[in-house]
């Protein structure tokens, strides 16, 4: 049994949010391209069984996932129709297991490119597969020169039903950084030396680069879930996330007296502070340390003293005596202080915020 009494902390998921920054970023292609969503490490965190039959509400049939394991637990609950592409493709001697199983691998190397041509010869069957490209990042995807052997030699595609042709970009936030256009050049050169497929590119920050990025398909993963998708610019997504932690104990405590492991707080006047009853082992990372804020009733506490594994402690000495106590809530992360917030306080990306939200809140889902 687990209820929300019983939670140290509580994460309230957004579903309509994160419909509507789908339906924000599909409303800004043109009506040749198409909105997918990556779904990857559980939907960032977020609950991939949860967010994407919400999206497919909304309309969205294309689904990426890192994994092919993340793509097994999250077919069954995809309609039929859509598409579930599986970004790393498949580990050597699966590809049976992902074609049976319905799956789009996405084709790095020339090895899978092989195996997926290969079973696809023996069962006598075209299966649809993206063709990655690396065009900078030097992450994943074929090479000029693997390209070039795979454009010399056509047969060797034989059978595989090339859906995309695809590359991922390395700086897309950056909206001025020259390696955006270097990779959109070269993307395009090396599509033309393979048969005319359709292409995705862009991530989340390529759908705001511009028309040019956006190809046929696009793969927006963090600004689904509420990240600010382009540097210096004010963030255009719903809030999708709240987390709220418990109060444990609260205490006075006078001047001088020190505030957590270590004592790398010491109270510089007399005041009230509060335990809250989550900690680094639920993804508030460390290094808020003395760096970060909760908010209970829009005023913002300090964050004091080293955060342990379970707990981390507040300063409520802003807030009238007993305004709080025992079993109240209080927020870590709410429209006030985003997950972009914290993650620059942790010196950070929101990426890995939400990815890191543990297993022991109580998530609660709404808006479906
Ligand atoms: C994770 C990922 C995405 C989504 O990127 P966001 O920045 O989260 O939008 C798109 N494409 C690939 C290849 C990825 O690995």
């Amino acid at each position: 049994m687990f209820n929300r009494q019983h939670a140290g902390g509580l994460l309230t998921i957004d579903l309509h949010a994160i419909r509507s920054n789908w339906q924000f970023l599909s409303s800004r292609l043109s009506s040749s391209s198409i909105c997918a969503a990556v779904v990857k490490a559980d939907a960032y965190g977020l609950g991939a069984i949860k967010v994407a039959p919400a999206l497919a509400k909304a309309g969205c049939k294309h689904f990426f996932v890192a994994h092919i394991h993340e793509a097994f637990l999250l077919k069954p609950h995809l309609p039929i129709d859509a598409f579930l592409y599986v970004l790393h493709g498949p580990p050597p001697g699966t590809e049976k297991d992902m074609a049976d199983n319905g799956l789009i691998p996405v084709l790095n190397t020339l090895s899978q490119v092989y195996g997926w041509a290969s079973l696809a010869r023996v069962t006598n069957k075209s299966l649809p597969a993206i063709l990655q490209f690396d065009t900078g990042m030097s992450r994943l995807g074929l090479s000029l020169e693997e390209i070039n052997v795979l454009a010399d030699d056509p047969s060797k595609l034989q059978g595989i039903d090339v859906r995309y042709t695809m590359s991922h970009l390395t700086a897309a936030e950056l909206q001025e950084h020259p390696s955006n256009e270097a990779q959109l050049t070269l993307f395009n050169q090396l599509r033309s030396k393979i048969q005319n497929a359709p292409a995705t590119l862009a991530n989340s920050s390529g759908v705001f680069l511009g028309s040019n990025y956006h190809f046929d398909l696009v793969r927006p993963g963090a600004a689904l879930y509420g990240v600010a998708p382009v540097i210096g610019m004010v963030n255009p997504m719903k809030q999708v996330i709240r987390l709220q932690a418990r109060v444990i104990q609260t205490r006075h405590i006078e001047i001088g007296t020190g505030v957590g492991y270590g004592s790398t707080w010491k109270a510089s006047s007399p005041t009230n502070i509060a335990t809250l009853s989550v900690g680094y082992a639920d993804g508030y990372f460390r290094a808020l340390s003395n760096h970060s804020v909760a908010y209970f009733n829009g005023i913002p506490l300090k964050l004091i003293g080293n955060v342990s594994m379970d707990t981390m402690i507040i300063d409520i000495g802003n807030l009238p005596d007993n305004a709080i106590g025992p079993g109240d809530m209080v927020d870590l992360i709410n429209e006030n202080h985003t997950i972009d917030d914290v993650a620059n306080n942790a010196k950070t990306i929101a990426y890995e915020v939400l990815t890191n939200l543990g297993s022991r809140y109580y998530r609660e889902y709404i808006g479906d």
